[in-house]
């Protein structure tokens, strides 16, 4: 298996009957672009940038942040890396001293809503992130977002750091393509207006799931209620695609769906256009595709979309990927 796997590296993630897909990699810190060549990922989907500032006590400076996105950035060129602006709060903090004193973190002071409010943070990650996008094919989306007031506002500081570095004369990519993070669930009902103001979606599905069905998945008691398949969540995604379709910017998956291959043909069939998972996926992730045809993963998705129960639909992702295995 091991050898089929590597002769599968160089080859492209294309279906039985000749769909395209762009398989791209999640990273989390500068060395693992190494393992995303390796593994033959075409870019970097989701690059988590947390990692500059957690278990640390002061924030990372501007030339610090720079020179990470700059590594990953120019060891992936030409291909794209999406670099999503921090994501702090929920599960994931500053120093232990910050730890939580909300009564509900993950529906609090978190990621986009937090760099919103400490705009000093964000101003030095987008300036560092900007600066970067001249070293190979940047791409950067926010996490979180839960509409369109809060999209503008954070594209709105966007533009001003984009001033001052021109006044700077401090060259940057200004045909960096900016999308978003669909994980909220109000993000996914009003995808319409927000594919009118972006270049491409990444459905966050770990969250947009937790989100949907109001279920904490680290919670024992109801992580069997954490349902991928369920009906609501086809749905939230099926719109957010024909939002993307109809306004002309791909969408991708960066959650952890991505990378399941019994729910990766339902994802395909309701129109998904990259998957980004763990690079150590990538090669079974297009070892799957390659021998999947997209006529099977449509039917499934049409089954699925009909179907109410999503103990039904998962049984049927089974049949399938035990199919094609
Ligand atoms: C997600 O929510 O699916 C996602 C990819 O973001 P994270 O897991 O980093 O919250
Ligand atoms: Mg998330």
């Amino acid at each position: 298996l091991q050898e089929k796997l590597r002769d599968i590296q160089l080859k492209p993630a294309v279906t039985l009957d000749g769909h395209r897909v762009t398989l791209s990699a999640n990273v989390e810190q500068p060395r693992d672009a190494e393992e995303v060549l390796a593994n033959g990922g075409e870019g970097v989907g989701l690059f988590r940038t947390e990692y500059l500032f957690i278990n640390r006590d002061t924030m990372p400076t501007e030339e610090e942040q720079y020179e990470a996105y700059k590594q990953v950035a120019s060891a992936l060129k030409p291909q794209p890396v999406v670099i999503r602006t921090l994501d702090l709060g929920g599960d994931k903090f500053h120093s232990q001293l910050q730890a939580p004193t909300e009564l509900n973190p993950f529906l609090g002071w978190r990621a986009i809503r937090y760099c919103l409010q400490e705009p000093t943070v964000f101003r030095h990650q987008l300036r560092a992130v900007l600066r970067a996008s001249v070293e190979g094919n940047v791409k950067m989306m926010y996490p979180m977002i839960s509409g369109v007031d809060e999209l503008n506002q954070a594209n709105a500081l966007l533009e001003q750091y984009k001033a001052e570095l021109r006044a700077e004369k401090i060259p940057f990519d200004e045909g960096m393509e900016i999308g978003a993070m669909i994980e909220v669930p109000s993000a996914a009902l009003v995808a319409d207006a927000l594919a009118r103001r972006l270049k491409f979606f990444s459905l966050g599905t770990n969250d947009l799931i937790q989100y949907t069905l109001a279920v904490d998945r680290m919670n024992e008691k109801v992580a069997h209620l954490y349902e991928p398949t369920h009906p609501a969540i086809l749905r939230l995604i099926k719109n957010t695609v024909e939002a993307g379709r109809r306004n002309n910017i791909w969408v991708g998956v960066c959650g952890e769906m991505a990378g399941d291959p019994v729910l990766i043909p339902l994802l395909l069939g309701l129109g998904v256009d990259e998957l980004s998972a763990a690079p150590a996926l990538v090669p079974p992730v297009k070892f799957l595709i390659r021998r999947l045809k997209m006529s099977e993963a449509r039917e499934l998705a049409e089954f699925a979309l009909s179907c109410e129960s999503a103990s039904d639909i998962l049984v049927r992702c089974q049949a399938l990927a035990r199919d094609i295995a």
